[in-house]
């Protein structure tokens, strides 16, 4: 049985008291996440059948999860912190709350891109921030890379949204590993020009601003396009039908992937369970679920993908290591600073 709380605003609303500081005998984990899938649920249940481990799942957004960890500090009976993006996993670790695994398992399943050089966190699934295009108005063969977004060619073409937002951080943060922080700076100041409009909204409304016409081109990441696809709105399907996906940088470096990923909780009270736990989720089995709750890529070769993603066939990554996103995330956000992307 999976133990299930929420975390409530204000902070101060405990849960500890009823779910997770009853550890008896029992084998369990606490696991705090910030994923709010129900297939994840799936996932729990099978690692509890595997191992005869409970999972007691603590839910809230990242930055929640991180205050109430350090909040409850020695005392925390958290073991594993799971969330999205690169970004969110560095904040986490550079607030101490994650320890260095050693895992044989992890190291043999997971791509050398997906595993912190510490074995601090660990990248278990993969979206992919991709550029969209309005298939009327656009000729796809424009274009190819992030780097030509920033072309005087795409003069108030393109969707983008804010730069407070975590994906554009790490798409930058990467661009800066890649070409570094002039080169960035002056693509960021690129794209700003080409913007055809203030950032707004989220990155269905970017894919949104292609099919209504607002832009030719939008950046997001691919599955809020794939959940128009499969939405239940005639609307929303009607909308993706007339925009394309197009996955940047397939001549060089590979298109940017960004990940929801986990790590052990430093202090961690059952830390052997945690690490099996976080083994688990690079299984066969969890890496198909994981994966398909957020239409996502698994991180593991030949795992059977959502038939959407199928259809689109292979595509190369960029393989620069996830740690580095949150490295050079300081330097990206005053970057977006100097430049004005709003
Ligand atoms: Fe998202």
């Amino acid at each position: 049985m999976i133990k299930h709380a929420r975390l409530a605003l204000p902070l101060a609303v405990a849960m500890a008291g009823s779910a997770m500081a009853t550890s008896a005998a029992a084998e369990e984990i606490n696991l705090y996440s910030a994923r709010h899938y129900d297939s994840d649920e799936q996932i729990y249940k099978a690692f509890t059948e595997e191992t005869g481990i409970e999972v007691n799942l603590l839910e809230g957004d990242s930055d929640q999860l991180i205050e109430r960890i350090k909040r409850e500090g020695v005392a925390s009976p958290a073991d594993v912190m799971m969330t999205v993006d690169a970004g969110r996993l560095w904040r986490a670790e550079q607030e101490g709350i994650f320890q260095g695994i050693e895992s044989e398992v992890l190291a043999e399943r997971l791509p050398d891109a997906m595993r912190h050089p510490e074995g601090k966190w660990f990248g278990f699934s993969q979206r992919a921030r991709v550029i969209f295009y309005n298939r009327d108005n656009f000729d796809p063969s424009e274009i190819d890379t992030y780097e030509d977004l920033a072309s005087l060619e795409f003069d108030d073409s393109i969707c983008i949204r804010s730069s407070n937002n975590i994906y554009n951080q790490s798409l930058l943060a990467s661009l800066i590993e890649h070409h570094g922080e002039e080169e960035a700076e002056a693509w960021a100041q690129g794209v700003v020009n080409n913007m055809a409009r203030d950032p707004e909204g989220g990155d269905t409304d970017q894919i949104r601003g292609v099919a209504s016409g607002v832009c030719d081109l939008a950046v997001a990441n691919h599955y809020y396009y794939v959940r128009l696809l499969k939405s239940e709105d005639n609307a929303d399907r009607e909308a993706a039908r007339k925009v394309g996906i197009l996955f940047p940088n397939q001549d060089g470096r590979g298109t940017h992937v960004n990940v929801g990923g986990a790590g052990v909780v430093d202090g961690a009270p059952n830390p052997e369970n945690a690490v099996r736990f976080l083994e688990f989720l690079a299984s066969d089995e969890a890496q198909e679920i994981f994966a398909s709750g957020n239409n996502e890529f698994p991180v593991v070769e030949g795992i059977k993908k959502d038939p959407i993603l199928e259809s689109w066939g292979n595509f190369n990554k960029d393989d620069v290591n996830i740690s580095v996103l949150g490295e050079n995330n300081p330097e990206a956000v005053r970057i977006f600073d100097r430049v004005g992307w709003r």
